[in-house]
């Protein structure tokens, strides 16, 4: 990682508010190289960013974190983001594998205490996995929810020490959605069928017509973020 000191004030030094996604994602691109990678769930937003830098000529480095209990349509999505932008998305492990987890915590760890089978499967090998990165985009936008509302374009992400890029962070759900359709981007068909947030299948459930998008993932408990972005 270059001067952090530099780096800091140089995203102090600028207004990143009025910059355009594609702008942030080419910004980011041309700052950082092979450095800067794409977090992607296969959200849709995650989608369309990776849609958008291949539309900008820019050929991203995709990565995403298999706790080993997504869903079969999230893996098929996989395959299909790869043949169709040319990508071989980067696979994130646990070091424990389920059967080791269930061996030293008991099994489905993630319904007696989520945070630490997230911890496991998912925090720990983002951070293992950025500490080797100087950038990270990612499909942040502040209508998501209330913890969400006041993300910044381009910040230092202190929890990880990197440059995060949310380069969509001042779009809509309705924008995501308008993106995805019009430039026929492949998507989880989950989303068509209640599920707005798509996670891992023990935490994932479909939510009703007019609930809360994110009230479908950890039903039951206080939770709501992963432990990925700060919260
Ligand atoms: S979302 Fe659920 S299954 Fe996935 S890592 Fe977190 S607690 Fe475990």
């Amino acid at each position: 990682m270059e001067n952090l000191l530099e780096i800091r004030r140089e995203l102090a030094s600028r207004d990143w508010e009025p910059m355009t996604a594609r702008e942030a994602i080419a910004w980011g691109h041309e700052r950082f190289g092979d450095r800067l990678v794409f977090a992607s769930s296969f959200s849709l937003e995650d989608v369309l960013l990776i849609d958008l830098a291949c539309a900008a000529g820019i050929r991203p480095r995709v990565f995403y974190l298999d706790t080993g209990v997504l869903f079969p349509q999230t893996y098929e999505l996989i395959g299909r983001i790869a043949e169709r932008y040319g990508l071989e998305p980067e696979r994130v492990l646990p070091l424990l594998t389920l059967e080791e987890q269930a061996a030293e915590y008991g099994e489905k760890l993630w319904v007696r205490s989520p945070d630490q089978c997230c911890g496991i499967r998912k925090v720990e090998p983002l951070r293992r996995y950025l500490a080797g990165q100087e950038a990270w985009v990612t499909g942040i936008h502040r209508d998501q929810s209330p913890t969400r509302a006041n993300a910044p374009r381009v910040t230092f992400d202190e929890a990880f020490g990197l440059v995060k890029l949310n380069p969509i962070v001042d779009w809509t759900m309705q924008d995501v959605r308008r993106y995805v359709a019009a430039n026929d981007v492949p998507y989880n068909p989950l989303h068509d069928q209640g599920y707005p947030s798509i996670g891992c299948v023990p935490c994932t459930r479909a939510v009703k017509p007019g609930e809360d998008p994110r009230g479908g993932r950890w039903a039951g408990f206080e939770k709501t973020e992963c432990g990925l972005h700060g919260h």
